[in-house]
């Protein structure tokens, strides 16, 4: 199979030399000819060397390379790498297996698979792929599942339809690729740490449950004792559960989506514990602007404020804003867990940010932990952009 090739400016080599995945649009000399869409090509140097292979697309990044070697990129080729993500996450003893059940099976550049994200909930597999390129070949991708959990793969769920690009969407709709039984449900009760979990497949946000956060869910378990603990942007309660197991006085969830809400209580009812839990259905700023109580441990968990470089202004007043109604609502003694997953946003600037906060709200703060996703989403080194969740465990006095 012969691919387009596509020839960078000179100088433009190093990163790729270097395995960093990305070509920008700016860094192209020459098109052997136009690609489509989601299209393989090969990256050749301004003195003709073979660089890397990737898929190519209008927009700033315009190609993105899963391979540095010449590949022809086959069924075989995609069998093989995704086998490879599901064996790291199953045989190098980084996750335990005996107490948790659903997994991030793949997590784009940190699988050298840019554009794809597959998620495991106890035998059922949720892929979204961010690229037409990689959705072209979902039906491999789906070969390379089998290949690797035979009997165990259950269902292989597509929920592409929100990931990819505006133009593809209407092209796409949400539905199963593969199902061992007709009736495979639409969610189902996951374990993570022993705790239960209903993750919606087909109703929940992103692929059904934020996988990332959990070993800082188990963190939290072990401050929450005796302690009055706020939740905000809880979604189906992940924090609030290990709150609860970890003995807290009371635990309060707050969320703006009633679908959230419904997961949370049922999430409560799951896992029995005799800790007082409510549920406040509103904007986490109107709830701060209108609560009483005084927490001893919150939790600041809220979306991407900028998914792209041109909303960075705007965002970082957002977690600076944040992050000061909590330090001014925690009781002296308390501890907070505060995030930021805007890839936009550096570890750096978000403690830059989070050091303004406290400042303007007078509180003395010590940085007990600094946090990131956990190993199932893998940053590549030479990617640094991988490195999307960041969070701090503050003692603020
Ligand atoms: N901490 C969660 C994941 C949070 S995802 C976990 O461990 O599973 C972010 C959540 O913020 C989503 O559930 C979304 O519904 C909610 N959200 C977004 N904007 C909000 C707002 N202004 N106020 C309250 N919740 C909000």
């Amino acid at each position: 199979m012969q691919f387009i090739k596509i020839t960078l400016a000179k100088g433009k080599e190093r990163s790729l030399i270097h395995r960093h995945p990305w070509v920008f649009s700016g860094a192209i000399a020459k098109k052997e000819q136009e690609p489509e869409e989601g299209a393989i090509v090969e990256v050749f140097s301004n003195t003709g060397e073979y660089l890397a292979t990737g898929h190519y697309h209008s927009g700033s990044i315009a190609v993105r390379c899963f391979d540095f070697e010449h590949t022809r990129a086959d069924r075989d080729f995609w069998i093989k790498k995704i086998t490879a993500a599901c064996a790291l996450r199953f045989t190098n003893g980084v996750l335990d297996q005996a107490t948790t059940n659903c997994f991030r099976l793949v997590h784009g550049e940190g699988d050298g698979l840019p554009g794809l994200i597959i998620d495991f909930y106890k035998g059922t597999a949720v892929l979204q792929a961010h690229t037409s390129g990689i959705y072209k070949v979902r039906d491999h991708i789906v070969a390379g599942l089998q290949a690797f959990f035979g009997d165990k793969l259950l269902a292989v769920y597509d929920k592409s339809s929100e990931s990819l690009g505006k133009q593809q969407q209407g092209e796409t709709q949400n539905g199963f690729l593969y199902k061992k039984n007709e009736d495979h449900p639409e969610g189902c009760v996951v374990e993570e740490n022993s705790k239960r979990f209903y993750v919606s497949w087909t109703e929940g946000q992103k692929t059904g449950f934020f996988l990332d956060q959990r070993e800082n869910r188990a963190l939290l378990e072990r401050y929450a004792a005796g302690r009055k603990v706020l939740n905000t942007f809880s979604y189906s309660g992940g924090f609030s559960i290990y709150a609860l197991a970890g003995g807290a006085q009371l635990v309060h969830s707050v969320d703006s989506s009633a679908k959230a809400e419904a997961w949370a209580l049922r999430n409560v009812k799951e896992n029995d514990t005799t800790v007082p839990h409510s549920f406040f259905c509103q904007d986490t700023f109107d709830f701060f602007k209108s609560s009483q109580e005084q927490y001893d441990l919150i939790v600041l968990d809220p979306p991407a404020f900028a998914k792209r470089l041109s909303a960075l202004k705007q965002a970082c007043g957002g977690y600076q804003r944040l992050n000061e109604v909590a330090f001014r609502k925690i009781a002296p003694g308390g501890i907070l867990f505060t995030f930021s997953c805007s890839q936009v946003i550096d570890r750096k600037l978000f403690r830059q940010l989070v050091f303004a906060a406290a400042s303007t709200a007078g509180r003395k703060v010590r940085i007990l932990h600094q946090l990131t996703q956990g190993p199932d989403h893998p940053i590549n080194l030479y990617h640094p952009e991988g490195e999307y969740l960041k969070g701090l465990v503050l003692q603020v006095d």
